[in-house]
């Protein structure tokens, strides 16, 4: 379960310095402010709306006390970050996982807030999480905790002020239960979240939303390079929500996908697998190991990043290229499917190896593109055909790809440098506008 994945930590803080430091350690969030501060000075953004675009609006911790099955009494901790909502109401997943805390919580908060802007979707900022392992959880247990939490920032939220969607280790189902518990005490109000089940007013496109913009990013970036994905070799990391409807789009788009990894190991077929069989096998086994076709290999025996293809999506966690593996990188394309994949220091290298790197805040917008449908058709009460949404999304996701492009152009920067130069510049027209 789960949607796009966040950056792992790293210990210690320097977000004062506007340009990348590869030799000092950045935290998540003081890792992207330095990519703020970078396109802040390219845009010639003074220091007064710097601290604006590079603070958080509102910061909230909350105490999450449960019972589990046991009769025991449990506390976790629970955050929502609202990072900046001059664009319109507050968007960001929420995720469940056992190292969540504050500074990742406010950088993938803030990456809402730069993602929402490139793709151009009415919508500022957020993104929450809970300190646990939902795995660990029994479903009783899942439910009384995502109730709870909903109750404890029931205020904060809203389906204009606030808006939640799955993220790493939640799913529909904890989204129908958030918005069950938002109903108890604010009526009914669908729009309070997305990626709900179908049958609570959730878009059916919604679950794939991410994957099909990555390989709708994927083609059109081959495309302006003047080269077709019809047959080019894709490894993919990771096969939750994100890497396996990534590789379904890119393998019904005719490229090859030759390997496919995750924690269960690396399925490889220099054929080009199979991956509608590939996802029937995982739904009902769970693991890649055991699939009938190609050849599987252990994580120990094979480092899936590794492998020579012309494009490469890490899907899985943050931070999984970095300077111990970036020199045995071989791919032509890397298109960050996760949320911070790339550390700053392998992503400066790749860029002078001539590797072309697709960043997270464009690559896998297509997931808060989809909510944003699922969010109209709430409010307007109304559902829209089904191609309507494929070919919007279609849309969002080539626009997007223009206007960060044309900035690539324009300040002859690499495409990360250019789709925070989009986004900084419109949250900060925005921020003038409103007269801040
Ligand atoms: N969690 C997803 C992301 O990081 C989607 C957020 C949303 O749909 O609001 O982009």
């Amino acid at each position: 379960m789960g949607e796009v994945p966040a950056p792992r930590k790293s210990r210690r803080d320097n977000r004062k310095g506007p340009m990348i430091q590869s030799t000092v350690k950045l935290t998540p969030f003081g890792a992207v402010n330095a990519r703020v501060n970078r396109a802040s000075d390219l845009l010639g953004i003074k220091e007064n709306y710097r601290r604006l675009l590079t603070t958080c609006w509102r910061e909230v911790k909350v105490s999450l006390p449960f019972t589990d099955d046991k009769g025991e009494m449990n506390v976790y901790e629970g955050y929502r970050v609202q990072h900046n909502g001059v664009r319109g109401p507050y968007k960001g997943g929420v995720r469940f996982h056992p190292e969540v805390d504050l500074d990742e919580v406010k950088a993938l908060a803030s990456l809402m807030t730069w993602k929402c802007a490139i793709v151009n979707i009415p919508f500022g900022g957020a993104k929450g999480g809970i300190n646990v392992d939902p795995s660990k959880l029994s479903e009783r247990e899942l439910q009384s905790l995502s109730r709870r939490f909903m109750m404890s920032v029931k205020q904060m939220v809203g389906p204009y002020k606030d808006i939640m969607a799955p993220d790493v280790g939640t799913n529909p189902k904890v989204m129908g239960w958030m918005m069950d518990a938002y109903h108890q005490v604010h009526g009914y109000s669908p729009a309070i979240v997305t990626g709900k089940p179908v049958t609570l007013g959730g878009s059916p496109d919604r679950l794939d939303a991410t994957g099909l913009g990555v390989a709708m990013i994927t083609r059109r970036i081959l495309e302006e390079r003047k080269e077709f994905l019809s047959g080019k070799s894709v490894v993919l990391q990771g096969f939750g929500n994100v890497g396996s409807f990534a590789a379904l789009h890119l393998h019904r788009m005719s490229a090859k996908v030759v390997a496919v990894g995750d924690v269960t190991g690396v399925v490889r077929d220099a054929n080009g697998i199979d991956v509608e069989k590939l996802m029937a096998h995982f739904e009902a086994k769970r693991t890649l190991a055991g699939f009938n076709e190609g050849e599987f290999s252990s994580r120990e025996q094979l480092d899936v990043l590794t492998l020579p293809c012309d494009i490469l999506v890490p899907a899985a966690l943050g931070h999984v290229i970095h300077s111990g593996n970036m020199d045995k990188i071989k791919a032509r394309y890397i298109i960050e499917g996760a949320n911070g994949p790339v550390t700053p220091e392998a992503d400066e290298y790749l860029n002078k190896q001539g590797i072309i790197v697709v960043p997270d805040i464009l690559a896998n917008a297509g997931g808060v593109v989809g909510s944003y449908f699922e969010w109209a058709q709430n409010i307007q009460v109304h559902s829209w055909e089904r191609t309507t949404t494929k070919l919007e999304l279609d849309k969002f996701m080539s626009a997007a790809l223009a206007g960060v492009s044309s900035a690539a152009k324009k300040f002859n920067i690499n495409y990360r440098e250019a789709a925070f130069v989009v986004g900084v510049d419109r949250v900060y027209q925005a921020a003038v506008a409103r007269g801040h």
